[in-house]
C-alpha cells in the first residue's frame, strides 16, 4: 500500500467517523473510567490471560485515540496529554483491522458489565464498518457482502435454487404428513404470515424448512413464504456497513408489504432476528407497520393455545440451551426459547453462566467467515467448550443458526462429543396417533469456515 492510498483510506475512515458519531457513540467513547469489569467479561481476555492487547478497555482505547484527535477538544489541543492520535502507518490500519474483526465477536458482554454504561460493541461495529467504506477488511467479509450485494442472500443462493428448495420441502412434509393439502405456499396474498428465513437453511440444512412447514400446517395457519425477500439475515450486522442492512431488511419488509402479510416470522436466528427485528427499520429508514415476531414465540403461542400438541415423556435424552448474544443480551428473548423448551423435553439442564451473561458460541454473527482468525476463535471458545461440559448434557439446543455452526465446530474441536439442535427440528415430528412426537435431533451439517470460502 502506497503512503498516498494510506492518508486517502485515513482521511476517507475521519469523514466517515464524523458522519457515524452519535450520542450513543459518543457517550460510549467518553465515559469509560478505566475500572476493568469488562476485562473479567470477555472471552477472550478469559482465554488469553497474558495477552493485555484483548482487555476491552485496550481495544476500544485504539479507536478512542482517533476519536479524541479529530473530535474531542482536548485530543484536538493537548493530543499528547489524552493519548490522542491519528491512524499514520499501513500497520496501524492492519492492526485496527485485526482488533475489530478478529479480536471481538460484538457479543455485547462488556457492555452489559460497564459500570458506565460503554457499550464498545457498538464502535467497534462502527469501526468495522468504517474499514469496510476504504477497502479494508477480511477477504470472508468481502465476499459474503458481495454475495449479499448482488444475489440478495448471504450465502449466494440463487432464485431457482432457493424456489426448487422449497418445492422439495413441500414434498417431502406431503408424504411425510400423508397429506396433499399440506404444502409450503409461495408468495401467497393477504396471508397472517410471511415466514422469514437464512440461506444457510436452503444451503445445507433444509429439513428446518419442512419442520417450521409442519408446525404451521398443523397449527393450521395461514402463512406463506416470499419468493423474494426472503433472507432475514443482515450481514451489516456484522461488517457494520449500514447501507448493505438498509438494502437487506427494506427488501424483507417490501416484499411483505407487497404481499400484504400480516407479520413477520423470522426463523431461529440470533442476528438475523437482532437485525431485521430491531435495527433494520432504522438503517432502511422506513417505518415498518408489519408487526415482527422470532419463530420461537410463535411455536410457544401454538402450544399455549392448543393448535399444537407435545408430549415430553417421549423424550428421553438430556438437554441444555445455549443463549445466542443476539437473541439474549441484545434482544431480551430469554425465558420464551426455555419454556418452550421445557415443553419438549424432561431433562433439562441450565447453563451457567446463563441469559445474559452467557458466553458467545465464537460465531459472532459472521466470524466464521474470516477464516484466518479460526485458531484464534477455537482458542477463545475453550470457555464456552467448558460450560457445555459442565452441564453434562447429551443435547445443546439453541435458537440461531449461526450459533449452531459456532457450536458444532467447537464441539468437535474440543471432542465433546454432543449434538446441537434448534426447537423447530424438535417440534416437527408429528405423532401419528396422538398429537405430537418429539423428535430425535437432526443435526447432519457440521460447518467449518471453509464452508462459506
Ligand atoms: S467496564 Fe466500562 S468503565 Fe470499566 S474499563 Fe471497561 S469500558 Fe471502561
Ligand atoms: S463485545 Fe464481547 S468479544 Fe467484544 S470485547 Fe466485549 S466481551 Fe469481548
Amino acid at each position: 500500500m502506497t503512503n498516498k492510498k494510506r492518508s486517502h483510506q485515513a482521511e476517507v475512515l475521519i469523514e466517515g467517523m464524523a458522519e457515524k458519531l452519535n450520542r450513543q457513540i459518543v457517550g460510549s467513547l467518553v465515559a469509560c473510567v478505566h475500572c476493568g469489569n469488562c476485562t473479567r467479561s470477555c472471552h477472550y481476555v478469559l482465554t488469553n490471560p497474558d495477552d493485555p492487547t484483548f482487555a476491552p478497555a485496550y481495544k476500544a482505547d485504539r479507536i478512542r485515540k482517533i476519536f479524541k484527535r479529530h473530535f474531542d477538544w482536548t485530543g484536538r489541543v493537548f493530543p499528547w496529554w489524552v493519548g490522542a492520535k491519528s491512524i499514520f502507518t499501513v500497520e496501524e490500519l492492519e492492526e485496527l483491522k485485526d482488533i475489530v474483526f478478529g479480536k471481538c465477536t460484538n457479543c455485547r458482554r462488556c457492555s452489559i458489565n460497564c459500570p458506565m454504561g460503554v457499550d464498545y460493541a457498538t464502535f467497534n461495529r462502527m469501526m468495522r464498518g468504517l474499514l469496510v467504506s476504504v477497502g479494508i477488511m477480511p477477504e470472508g467479509v468481502a465476499v459474503v457482502s458481495k454475495d449479499q450485494w448482488e444475489i440478495g442472500n448471504q450465502m449466494g443462493v440463487l432464485p431457482e435454487d432457493y424456489i426448487d428448495t422449497i418445492e422439495w420441502m413441500s414434498e417431502e412434509m406431503q408424504s411425510e404428513l400423508d397429506d396433499p393439502t399440506a404444502v409450503i405456499p409461495i408468495d401467497k396474498m393477504d396471508a397472517d404470515i410471511v415466514y422469514t428465513i437464512n440461506p444457510r437453511e436452503v444451503k445445507y440444512d433444509p429439513r428446518t424448512i419442512s419442520d417450521a412447514g409442519k408446525i404451521f400446517h398443523l397449527a393450521g395457519e395461514n402463512w406463506t413464504m416470499p419468493s423474494e425477500g426472503w433472507d432475514m439475515t443482515n450481514f451489516g450486522l456484522f461488517s457494520g456497513d449500514d447501507a448493505l442492512g438498509g438494502a437487506v431488511a427494506g427488501r424483507v419488509y417490501e416484499k411483505a408489504k407487497e404481499l400484504r402479510a400480516k407479520k413477520i416470522v423470522i426463523s431461529e436466528c440470533g442476528h438475523g432476528y437482532r437485525s431485521t427485528r430491531c435495527e433494520g427499520p432504522n438503517w432502511a429508514g422506513m417505518d415498518v407497520e408489519i408487526p415482527m415476531e422470532s419463530s420461537v414465540i410463535t411455536m410457544l403461542r401454538y402450544v399455549r393455545e392448543g393448535r399444537i400438541k407435545v408430549d415430553k415423556t417421549r423424550n428421553t435424552k438430556s438437554y441444555t440451551f445455549h443463549d445466542s448474544c443476539n437473541n439474549a443480551r441484545s434482544c431480551g428473548l430469554f425465558e420464551e426459547p426455555r419454556e418452550l423448551l421445557n415443553l419438549v423435553v424432561t431433562d433439562f439442564r441450565e447453563m451457567y453462566p446463563n441469559r445474559s451473561e452467557n458466553y458467545c458460541c465464537t460465531g459472532g454473527g459472521g466470524a466464521m467467515s474470516m477464516s484466518e482468525y479460526t485458531p484464534l476463535r477455537l482458542k477463545s471458545a475453550k470457555i464456552k467448550a467448558d460450560q457445555l461440559r459442565e452441564t453434562g448434557a447429551e443435547v445443546v439446543v439453541t435458537s440461531c443458526h449461526n450459533c449452531v455452526d459456532g457450536l458444532t465446530d467447537l464441539i468437535k474441536h474440543y471432542k465433546l462429543g454432543m449434538e446441537v439442535t434448534q426447537l423447530v427440528n424438535m417440534e416437527s415430528e408429528v405423532n401419528k396417533g396422538s398429537g405430537f412426537n418429539v423428535s430425535i435431533p437432526r443435526r447432519s451439517i457440521a460447518l467449518s469456515s471453509n464452508d462459506f470460502k
